[in-house]
């Protein structure tokens, strides 16, 4: 969509040189995929990332927030409208008053990694995890029967048009992959409040799960983790193997072999390699076992456009 030149003008006063058009979503995804933003917006502080999504939101342009894009599956006609990006937005981390205050643009890495140098217990089988604390709160990311909103007191948002609000962990109706956030709204910050305990212990727990999950999942391929949730009885991985589609192929696009609840872009695959591959197993696994898979992975993005591939 053409976004009107005085919006676009006032958006690089905003974020100065952090303006792209028909940015390819390829550069910002963990699969590699996905046709360009009409915009991405880099906005480098939080007063301009909540100026920007107003801006653009009055303007009538769609907003997008992403964080480091490890859940998303991004088609090849890109998205319409603007992608603002957190990560220079909401990037500090600091401990006040007991409680970890930590900006939803940070790598949930980082923030692991924070705790474990000063010894804060608690979240280590959300190693390996890589997206933001952002992403990660947005829909309660969970590992190894750990959630992060486990140890979390409160959420910060902003929604265009309404303001800033402070969300309690009990408002939040969290869930096995949910949060109930306010509509349209952008997570700035989380507090969380984490028990004390051993550095160096902690460390060996994180290491531990990172260990485990590089025996159990195919690190360095490009995918976005798991691409169905697990329901209540069975793992989805389960059922994708017993219907027999273990290294299943579509184009560039195939079911991993190590973890088959992944897929990955091999050999420069084009999203649509990979929606028609989720749309074999949805339609294989519900004929050969009878139950219905739901997708983890969100995919987003225009339908057509050239077939964008990236190895
Ligand atoms: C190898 C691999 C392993 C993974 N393992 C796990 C796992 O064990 N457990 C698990 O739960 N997930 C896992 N994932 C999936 C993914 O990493 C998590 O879902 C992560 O929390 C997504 O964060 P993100 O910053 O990449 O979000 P994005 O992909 O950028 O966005 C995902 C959604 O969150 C929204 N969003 C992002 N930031 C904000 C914000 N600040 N405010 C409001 N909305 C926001 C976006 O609009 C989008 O709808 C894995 C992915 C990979 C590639």
């Amino acid at each position: 969509m053409q976004v009107e030149s005085r919006t676009y003008d006032e958006l690089l006063r905003l974020a100065p040189g952090a303006v792209l058009r028909d940015e390819p979503m390829a550069r910002h995804t963990s699969f590699g995929l996905g046709g360009p933003a009409d915009l991405y917006v880099e906005a480098p502080n939080a007063g301009s990332f909540r100026a920007a999504a107003e801006l653009l939101t009055s303007a009538g342009v769609p907003v997008k927030v992403v964080g480091r894009g490890t859940n998303l599956l991004v088609r090849s006609g890109g998205i319409e409208g603007a992608v603002l990006s957190t990560e220079s937005a909401f990037s500090t981390l600091s401990e006040r008053d007991g409680r970890i205050v930590v900006g939803s643009g940070v790598p949930l890495k980082s923030f692991l990694s924070f705790c474990a140098e000063a010894g804060w217990v608690g979240l280590e089988p959300l190693a390996g995890i890589p997206g933001s604390v952002g992403g990660a709160v947005f829909m309660n990311a969970g590992s190894y029967g750990t959630f992060i909103g486990d140890c979390m007191e409160t959420v910060s948002v902003f929604t265009p048009g309404v303001g800033s609000a402070t969300v309690a962990r009990e408002d939040l109706d969290l869930g096995y992959r949910t949060a109930r956030l306010p509509e349209g709204s952008t997570v700035e910050e989380a507090s969380f409040v984490l028990e004390r305990g051993d550095a160096s212990e902690v460390s060996r727990r994180l290491q531990e799960i990172l260990e485990l999950k590089w025996k159990g999942q195919p690190v360095g391929m490009r995918s976005a983790g798991c691409v169905f949730r697990n329901p209540a009885d069975v793992r989805a991985w389960q059922l994708v193997d017993q219907a027999g589609l273990r290294g299943a192929r579509i184009g560039g696009a195939v079911v991993s072999d190590q973890h088959t609840n992944f897929i990955l872009n091999d050999r420069g695959a084009a999203p649509e390699d990979v929606e028609e591959l989720i749309d074999l197993i949805v339609t294989t696994v519900r004929e050969r076992t009878g139950r219905e898979l739901v997708l983890e992975v969100e995919v987003v993005g225009r339908r057509g456009g050239a077939r964008t591939t990236q190895a």
